[in-house]
């Protein structure tokens, strides 16, 4: 990595090349095999650390690789902050809705995502100075009512987190900030397309701001969504909120790991939950008694993870240590699918 704006894009190496002048890292899409091969490329000529530096706390040798000079975010917690982009009281889509708004921030919460044995999986990386905490939790929340359109593009992000920096959200180098649009707003370089969401970082105001991109799933449901009605959904195919946490749940680890695309990677490119992306590990199925909502129940919805009084349906991390796998706890058993 040697320019600072460096984002990592796509999934085809030939498109890679054409574009290498602009990157960022995204989660590739679950159908198609565009999640069989690296959506998260990173730079030629990166630097692979050869070994754990003295007294360091990086560990190496798990099947992903720490990169001289990447820093990780260590906060604890790590904050999230939300940009509520588009109309997401009364949108298009039935998941545009308070419904959506209410379950992603609880599930962002120190007592939800936030203190759960899933992220503390990443207490498993961490950069010369120090590791991971393996805690995040939602910290606050903005509303945007469309300020730079239905029509996103790469370059117009930045100033949609202007926006949402003069309306009041802090301004945190030391936080993740996630811009989730309404099922009506398009990003340009390829959601539903190419994929369902990616993070980079832009400098914004002498601040280096870490920032995702994802949008309402329910745009893409064959390509974004394992199953189009989720353990809480409101209603039958209203899938949303579900899909946008497993997407929340990738950028997020990825976000804290390889904030500026230059720590954690492996050989293909690929971060730590781009090495899980879609593998969900066993699941079970919705059924009375259980916490999902009745039209989860009614469609049988599977979920994999239980905290913060909700089921989840959210992919597996890649664990650096033991070797090196995906697995749905800290410790626990590894799953290839
Ligand atoms: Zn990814």
């Amino acid at each position: 990595m040697t320019s600072p704006s460096k984002k990592v894009r796509l999934a085809f190496v030939f498109l890679f090349v054409l574009l290498a002048v602009n990157f960022l890292a995204a989660q590739g899409m679950r159908e198609g095999g565009l999640d069989r091969v690296p959506d998260g490329q990173h730079g030629p000529g990166a630097g692979v650390m050869p070994a754990a530096p003295s007294g360091g706390a990086v560990v190496q040798g798990n099947g992903i690789n720490y990169h001289t000079g990447g820093t990780v975010l260590q906060g604890n917690p790590v904050p999230i902050y939300i940009i509520w982009y588009g109309n997401w009281t009364n949108g298009p889509k039935p998941s545009d809705s308070a419904v959506t708004t209410s379950l992603v921030e609880t599930f962002l919460g120190s007592n939800a995502l936030g203190g759960s044995s899933y992220e503390a999986i990443n207490t498993t990386y961490g950069d010369t100075t120090g590791n991971v905490s393996g805690h995040l939790n939602f910290t606050a929340h903005v509303f945007d009512n469309y300020s730079s359109g239905t029509k996103l593009a790469d370059r117009t992000l930045p100033t949609v987190l202007s926006h949402a920096f003069s309306a009041g959200l802090p301004s945190d180098a030391n936080g993740v900030y996630l811009i989730l649009t309404s099922s009506d707003v398009s990003e340009s370089s390829g959601f539903c397309r190419t994929y369902c969401g990616f993070h980079t970082h832009a400098t914004i105001g002498s601040k280096d701001i870490k920032y995702a991109f994802i949008g309402n799933v329910d745009k893409c449901p064959s390509g974004c969504e394992i199953q189009s009605t989720g353990p809480n959904s409101p209603a039958a195919a209203v899938g949303g909120a579900d899909g946008m946490i497993n997407t929340i749940t990738h950028e997020t680890e990825e976000a804290i790991t390889d904030p500026d695309l230059n720590a954690w990677f492996d050989a293909s490119g690929n971060e730590d939950a781009d090495k899980c992306n879609f593998k969900f590990g066993p699941t079970t199925t919705c059924a009375a008694g259980s916490l999902c909502t009745s039209a989860g129940i009614g469609s049988a919805a599977k979920f994999n993870q239980s905290f913060g009084g909700h089921v989840w349906m959210i992919q597996m991390e890649w664990e650096n240590s033991r070797g090196g796998g995906c697995d749905q706890t800290l410790g626990g058993p590894f799953f290839t699918n």
